[in-house]
């Protein structure tokens, strides 16, 4: 699977509809301070179903609507979505029938937040699972936020683990298995 696509409207900064194609190999994100490079990556990590207020930065998750600038009234709504490049058929069985993965994660203000993968509403828990099954996701050591590393070097053993299980790809087990006490 590759991301091809991010689209964004209303997240953050980034109030108007915005695509942002991802090119294959490596990319770069480079502007002044405080111009979005760090909440487009949010936005990326947010579509991948992360949840944690810390990963994102901010207290509420109503705080990732954009909130209003230059005489531009806040919105209602926030919404991201990914476009993956599924032609190789790598994606975990469950999501595997189209070459084309779109994810859209939609949060309303006061009314929380919802999941479509290619039109069909989905659980946040199954675009996680998507990811994690890639060994990669909104937590995976493949997106390291600014400060991070000087986090990870202060951090307790346990939390050292769980991203050395991400980066062996085997978090997905985890959560499947954790799934499966629960039923
Ligand atoms: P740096 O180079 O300092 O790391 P950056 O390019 O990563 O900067 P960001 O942190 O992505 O910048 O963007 C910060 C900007 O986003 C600030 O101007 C802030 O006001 C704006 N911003 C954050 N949340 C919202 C919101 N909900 N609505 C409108 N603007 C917002
Ligand atoms: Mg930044």
């Amino acid at each position: 699977m590759q991301i091809t696509e991010l689209r964004i409207a209303g997240f953050k900064s980034f109030v108007d509809p915005q695509t942002v194609p991802v090119e294959p190999g490596l990319t770069g994100i480079v502007g002044p301070n405080g111009c979005g490079k760090s909440n487009l990556l949010e936005a990326l990590r947010w579509a991948m179903g992360a949840s944690s207020a810390k990963a994102m930065r901010g207290g509420e998750m109503d705080d990732l609507i954009f909130s209003g600038a230059q005489g531009r009234p806040a919105r209602e709504t926030a919404e991201v979505t990914l476009v993956l490049d599924n032609s190789q058929r790598t994606a975990p069985a469950e999501f595997n029938s189209s070459d084309t993965l779109e994810i859209v994660r939609k949060l309303r203000r006061g009314a929380g937040t919802s999941y479509k993968l290619n039109g069909r509403t989905v659980r946040g828990k199954d675009i996680q699972l998507l990811f994690a099954d890639a060994s990669t996701g909104a937590n995976s050591p493949a997106l390291v936020r600014q400060g991070q590393i000087s986090e990870l070097i202060g951090s307790k053993p346990q939390n050292r683990r769980r991203i050395l299980e991400e980066a062996a790809g085997i978090s997905g087990l985890n959560t499947r298995r954790h799934e499966a006490e629960l039923k």
